[in-house]
């Protein structure tokens, strides 16, 4: 579905990305690691169309996305920085991408529904995004991104802020819904617990460059290189 073929993304002298090959297969669920600065955010902007590569393309779908803009990618994402809109409550955040897409009113509302249940809040919709804590605002992006369906789902850490019960709980919940929608999912995170209980596959990043991919049970059990052992922390 997804294919990055020698993506390269330079600000000043540094590769953010340097020369990056990526496939990620249909239904497949795909987990980022990697340390602070190592490139995860930045591969999603590219493939996401908000960040031009220097060098390299972005396939999706067997079609080279060079010039495409990012509303016709037909990929969902959902930021670090989860920006809500702060005019609008909690449903109309979260079934802001289906009105864009023309999905009826009694299907969004049903969707804003089962969304919001599935993050564990249900019946907020009527709720101004401004009286939720920071892990319930996550939680409504999340959301968000989830409502149109995306065949290409892009997450960067998207349950970051939230405490361990509940990451634990979403894990589970999220890969079901993975499945049952048949989404492919391109997600980045910091803790390895939740990549390796989500993923089909790991890619860990070092300096823009990938520094080993595998199945979750592979990269554990035999570390490519002595960075990826030392970032999953066998030495300490
Ligand atoms: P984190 O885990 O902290 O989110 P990351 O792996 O997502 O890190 P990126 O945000 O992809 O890292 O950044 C990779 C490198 O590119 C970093 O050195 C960062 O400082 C640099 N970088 C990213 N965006 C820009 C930008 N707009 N201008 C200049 N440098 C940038
Ligand atoms: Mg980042």
């Amino acid at each position: 579905l997804l294919r990055l073929d020698e993506v390269s993304v330079r600000f000043g002298r540094r590769d953010a990305l340097d020369a990056v090959d990526l496939d990620v297969a249909e239904h497949e669920t795909v987990c980022v690691l990697g340390p602070s600065g190592s490139g995860k955010s930045t591969m999603l902007r590219v493939v996401a169309g908000l960040q031009r590569p220097d060098a390299g393309r972005v396939w999706l779908a067997g079609r080279d996305q060079s010039g495409v803009p990012t509303h016709r990618r037909g990929v969902g994402l959902m930021f670090q920085d989860h920006q809500l809109f702060p005019q609008r409550d909690v449903g109309g955040n979260v079934a802001f991408g289906l009105r864009m897409r023309k999905v009826g009113r009694a299907e969004a509302d049903r969707r804003v529904a089962e969304l919001l249940e599935l993050v564990g809040l249900p019946g907020a919709q009527r709720r101004p995004v401004d009286s939720l804590s920071g892990g319930e605002q996550q939680r409504v992006a999340l959301a968000r991104a989830l409502a149109p369906r995306p065949k290409l789902l892009m997450l960067d850490e998207p349950l970051g802020q939230l405490d361990r019960g509940l990451r634990e709980r979403l894990v589970v919940e999220l890969r079901e819904l993975f499945e049952r929608l048949g989404t492919t999912v391109l997600a980045v995170t910091h803790d390895q617990g939740e990549a390796f209980a989500l993923a089909d596959r790991v890619v860990v990043m070092e300096n823009g460059r990938i520094a080993q991919t595998g199945t979750p049970l592979e990269v554990w059990q035999r570390p490519a290189t002595e960075f990826v052992a030392r970032f999953l922390g066998f030495d300490n």
